[in-house]
C-alpha cells in the first residue's frame, strides 16, 4: 500500500523538553531518591512505562508524594499545587511548556486588568486545570452550547487552549461576539506547533483513500487533529498503533495518510508506516481463503 505522512507530526518541542528533562533528573538521581511525575508525562502509555521502569513514579495528586523530586509535566499545573510541593520541601522540577506558561501568565494579567476571565477549552483537560488556578474567577467554555454561562454585560479577557484549532477559536469568538458584552479583549494563545499538524493532517487526510491519526485516546491534541481529519475525509481513524488496526478497513484503498500527536513518539509513526506499506491486499486474501 502507499502510505504518506503529515509534514509535520509527532513529538512537539514542549512534549520532547518533558521527556528529556525526566531522563536528565533519572540519570542524575540514579536510585538515591524518588522521582515523581504529576500526572502522566504524556498521553502515550508506551513512553510513562519505559519511563516508569527507568525509576519514574507517575502519580495522580500531590497527597501521594513524601520526599524527593517531583516532575511537572508539559501542561503545567496551577500555583496552589506549586505552593503544597514547597511546603512539602520537595524539589521541583519544572517542565512545563514556555506556551502553556505564557497562557497562565496572560490570564493573570487580563484579571488584573479587570477583565472577566474565559478560557475557550477543555474543563477537565489539565492544563485549563492549570490556567484555571491561576485566577480567582474563571468561565471555561468548550461549545457554543456553554456560552451560557458567560456572565451578560461584563468586560471579557479571552484566552484559549494552546491545542484548539483556529477554527473552532474563531467560531466561538464569533458566537461570543453576537452576546451584549461591553468588552472583549482576546488574545491569541494557540499554539503554532498545534496549528501545523493540523494544517499539514487537513491537507494530507483531503488526498489520500484512508486517513490514521496516531496517538493516545486521552490525547486532547490527537482528538483534535482526528476530529478535524474526519471533517474532510469519513475514512479516518484514531488509534494508539498498529496492533489496534482492524485491517478489513483498508481492503480496496490505495493510499494512506499517516498522522500523529504531539505525545506519539516516532518510533510508533514509523511502525505503523512499515506495517502499512507491507499490507497487500492480494496477499491477504489468499491468507484468508
Ligand atoms: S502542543 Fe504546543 S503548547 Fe502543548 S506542549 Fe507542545 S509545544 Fe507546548
Amino acid at each position: 500500500m502507499k502510505v504518506r505522512v503529515a509534514e509535520k507530526c509527532g513529538f512537539c518541542p514542549g512534549v520532547r523538553n518533558a521527556i528529556s528533562t525526566a531522563e536528565r533528573i533519572l540519570a542524575a538521581t540514579g536510585d538515591q531518591e524518588q522521582v515523581h511525575c504529576l500526572g502522566p508525562i504524556i498521553h502515550n502509555e508506551d513512553v510513562v512505562e519505559r519511563l516508569r521502569e527507568k525509576g519514574l513514579r507517575t502519580v495522580a495528586s500531590v497527597d501521594e508524594i513524601e520526599s524527593g523530586t517531583v516532575l511537572i509535566r508539559s501542561h503545567g499545573v496551577a500555583p496552589r499545587e506549586l505552593d503544597r510541593l514547597r511546603e512539602k520541601g520537595l524539589h521541583i522540577v519544572d517542565a512545563t511548556c514556555v506556551l502553556v506558561k505564557r497562557v497562565q501568565q496572560i490570564a493573570k494579567q487580563l484579571e488584573e486588568e479587570g477583565y472577566e476571565v474565559v478560557i475557550i477549552g477543555e474543563e477537565n483537560h489539565p492544563e485549563v486545570q492549570g490556567v484555571m488556578g491561576c485566577v480567582h474567577d474563571v468561565v471555561v467554555v468548550a461549545e457554543e452550547t456553554d456560552l451560557d454561562r458567560l456572565p451578560s454585560d461584563k468586560r471579557l479577557g479571552i484566552v484559549c487552549q494552546t491545542t484548539q484549532s483556529p477554527e473552532h477559536f474563531g467560531r466561538m469568538l464569533g458566537a461570543i461576539g453576537r452576546g451584549s458584552f461591553r468588552e472583549m479583549k482576546v488574545i491569541n494563545t494557540l499554539c503554532k506547533e498545534a496549528v501545523k499538524r493540523q494544517e499539514s493532517a487537513i491537507a494530507l487526510c483531503k488526498e489520500v483513500d484512508i486517513m490514521f491519526v496516531l496517538g493516545g485516546l486521552h490525547s486532547a491534541n490527537t482528538r483534535r487533529l482526528a476530529e478535524l481529519c474526519k471533517n474532510h475525509n469519513n475514512a479516518t481513524f484514531h488509534l494508539q498503533n498498529w496492533v489496534e488496526l482492524d485491517k478489513n478497513v483498508l481492503f480496496g484503498k490505495q493510499v494512506a495518510g499517516v498522522t500523529a500527536g504531539a505525545s506519539t513518539p516516532n518510533w510508533v509513526i514509523d511502525e505503523f508506516v512499515k506495517h502499512l506499506e507491507r499490507f497487500d491486499e492480494r496477499r491477504e486474501c489468499r491468507l484468508e481463503n
